[in-house]
């Protein structure tokens, strides 16, 4: 008889300022690959926070009066990719990991029985050269991640990184068993729409009340305190 499946925690990272901030460079490289691809420089502001990049390029193309079709989307997210790897130098010297993003991710890469990756509205190649820069890609199965050009919705992408993850490690995996650990209210309501309990980290603009209004089950204040985040990980609700 087949023995069930061995248990898991799948740990779902959000990058921008959880793990990472850019200082700027991140704004910097989509106004430079905007203006590449559609010939015209960002004139009409799109909020960013929490979203996907389909979500964002597709608003911003439709706000410059410009169709957002599969072949310009496709060229801009290429042209996103390529600049990013150019300038990992830049980002490097102008952008940072966030105090505690280290430390536990290497403490819970060597914890049993979780899988560690990321659930982002960035692109992959992005995604990856950001944790790159700062050498946080060790830590991260970049192949069970759920990235900004799987799904416009970011609530959409639980799933993705799930049906990955459960394809790769054989696991059973379900809204106990997964965690996102994120900074924005589209992080916890991505939780609650996907499945997954959510964990607010106020790194980024929103306050550990905001979090919590959006649903966040617990909130810290930062990634610090490394063994109250494995505990939190392995915790069964
Ligand atoms: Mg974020």
């Amino acid at each position: 008889m087949a023995k069930d499946p061995p248990d898991r925690h799948l740990l779902l990272w959000d990058v921008d300022h959880t793990l990472i901030e850019t200082g700027g460079i991140g704004t910097a490289l989509y106004q430079t690959a905007f203006e590449i691809v559609t010939g015209r420089p960002v004139e009409h502001r799109v909020e960013i926070t929490g979203r996907t990049e389909l979500a964002i390029v597709a608003e911003a193309l439709r706000l410059h009066d410009i169709e957002p079709s599969d072949v310009l989307i496709e060229r801009y997210c290429g042209e996103l990719a390529r600049l990013y790897v150019e300038n990992i130098d830049r980002l490097r010297e102008r952008g940072r990991a966030l105090p505690g993003a280290a430390d536990a991710l290497h403490t819970l890469a060597g914890t049993a029985h979780v899988v560690q990756t990321v659930l982002t509205g960035n692109l992959r190649a992005v995604a990856l050269v950001k944790l790159r820069a700062f050498r946080l890609d060790q830590y991260i199965d970049f192949e069970v991640g759920a990235f900004g050009e799987d799904a416009p919705e970011r609530a959409h992408l639980v799933a993705v990184a799930r049906q990955r993850a459960a394809a790769s490690y054989g696991a059973r995996l379900t809204r106990m068993n997964t965690v996102i650990i994120g900074d924005t209210a589209n992080d916890m309501i991505a939780a609650h729409e996907g499945g997954a309990r959510g964990v607010g980290v106020a790194s980024g603009s929103s306050s550990e009340e905001e979090l919590r209004g959006a649903g966040a089950e617990i909130t810290l204040s930062d990634l610090l305190d490394t063994t109250r985040l494995v505990e939190i990980v392995l915790r069964h609700r």
